[in-house]
């Protein structure tokens, strides 16, 4: 048994009590608030919906024991008591292990990782050639002409062998983490072919097997129609439904089925058709919707009872609606929105009408070459108006739960993992998404370790 104590914490962000994920004493006009049970204002686990998502609760000069890189305790003030044991805790009083290492946490801020809950980081080639040709004034539709698009990343990806994509990503997932990303979801989309997805799906099968941080696989065969099938949309769609769902499902290499539900992609009856056919393996809805068009992608993830449904920057009143009644995690990609000059999701009506979002970074080559979490969140703050404690919120707790992962990361609770982000001095809560562009992360720890860099 390894353990660790850390002392001299100035603030540690996101403890919350076992069992209870959600915030206690806010109630949320959303679909989770009426879940809830009223007594002592305590919420039923999941994620954090409308009001509640404001609620960061933080203890004030702190300290955390971390064993077998898991959380087992916290607490404030100074961590020895009379008899040397651990003084009194949230969790009730627990002793010391006999033996454990001390850390002098020098009054940093301390929060869980970001758990980011949608990525395409296995990939084939960048694509900065389109970025500058977009720079120059050509639309969409013209860099598709050219080649360009996912078709080109597709191509890429088919030519290009098993190893060599595992090691670029492996590089960029690498990279994420000392980002501070704690927990990733990655989705395949870039094969469109019954080899070329599972060759994806392989690589992030390795990915989850030696990456110390959890990794969910996502299956996005329905990402765009292949060249092959572009007159054939049915042809295409079998070729998911019949060839590519069993085979995934016999090799257990996905944990979700995604659909790019958008005009030009899959309608809404189409996403809801695969979607059900995922059901069949087992595999939970998290789609790409309402991202260009009011598609009905938030229809269709309703109807197939999503996790999530991820973009939304393109909403009314009638999407909102539906979300509401729902238990579908609406997440957000501000990435996205900021490198193609697009309109952001109106997060705050959301938020108002009680739903519980989710941030992401949609790290992929063509619209959002990034995996910072850091820049997602001052970009909720800044363009979408979210609050600090609701940002950081919907990067952490929100993001775990949004890839069914709100049991293992997401916030400082004992029993889950010790992936947490140690801050270079900073004068509070909200200079992290205030001072954007600047790497306010000093040490970045997992499963109790410190990453070296
Ligand atoms: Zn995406």
């Amino acid at each position: 048994m390894t353990s660790t104590l850390i002392h001299n914490i100035g603030l540690l962000v996101g403890t919350r009590p076992r069992g209870h994920g959600a915030a206690a004493g806010h109630a949320a006009a959303g679909p989770f608030a009426d879940a809830a049970p009223h007594a002592h204002g305590a919420h039923a686990a999941g994620p954090l919906a409308g009001a509640a998502l404001a609620h960061l609760p933080s203890l004030t000069d702190a300290w955390l024991l971390v064993t077998d890189g898991r959380i087992a305790a916290f607490g404030q003030g100074h961590p020895h008591g009379p008899q040397g044991g651990l003084v009194a805790t949230p969790q009730g009083a627990s002793p010391l292990p006999a033996v454990y290492r001390q850390l002098d946490a020098s009054g940093a801020l301390v929060l869980p990782s970001w758990c980011d809950s949608h990525t395409h980081l296995v990939f084939a080639g960048y694509r900065e050639g389109e970025f500058v040709d977009k720079i120059r004034g050509l639309t969409y539709a013209e860099i598709a002409a050219r080649g360009g698009g996912i078709l080109r990343s597709a191509r890429l990806l088919n030519e290009t062998p098993e190893d060599v994509l595992y090691v670029n990503a492996w590089a960029r997932l690498h990279e994420c983490m000392q980002q501070g990303t704690g927990a990733i979801e990655i989705k395949s989309g870039y094969g469109l072919s019954v080899e070329g997805e599972l060759k994806m799906l392989r690589v992030i099968r390795r990915l989850k097997e030696n990456a110390p941080i959890p990794v969910r696989a996502t299956f996005l065969g329905a990402h765009a129609l292949p060249d092959a099938y572009k007159d054939d949309r049915e042809g295409y769609i079998n070729l998911i439904i019949e060839k590519m769902l069993p085979q995934i499902a016999a090799e257990g290499l996905a944990d979700y089925i995604d659909v790019f539900c958008e005009e030009g992609f899959f309608t809404q009856e189409e996403t809801e058709r695969i979607g059900r056919a995922g059901e069949t393996y087992g595999l939970k809805a998290k789609l790409h919707a309402n991202q260009l068009h009011r598609s009905g992608g938030v229809q269709a993830g309703v109807a197939l009872k999503a996790l999530s449904v991820d973009h939304l920057e393109t909403m009314g009143q009638e999407e909102i609606d539906c979300l509401k009644g729902s238990n579908t995690i609406a997440t957000l990609l501000p990435g996205a929105a900021f490198f193609l000059r697009m309109g952001y999701p109106p997060a705050r009506a959301m938020v108002d009408a009680g739903l519980p979002l989710a941030l992401a970074s949609d790290y992929n080559p063509g619209s959002c070459p990034s995996g910072n979490m850091n820049l997602v969140v001052s970009l909720a703050c800044i363009q979408m108006r979210l609050l600090p404690e609701e940002a950081i919120n919907a990067a952490t707790l929100n993001g775990a739960y949004a890839m069914g992962l709100g049991e293992e990361v997401g916030s400082i609770t004992e029993g889950k993992r010790a992936n947490l982000l140690f801050m270079r001095p900073v004068p509070s809560l909200a200079y992290l998404p205030y001072a954007f562009g600047t790497n306010c992360i000093d040490r970045v720890m997992v499963n109790g370790e410190f990453l070296l860099y």
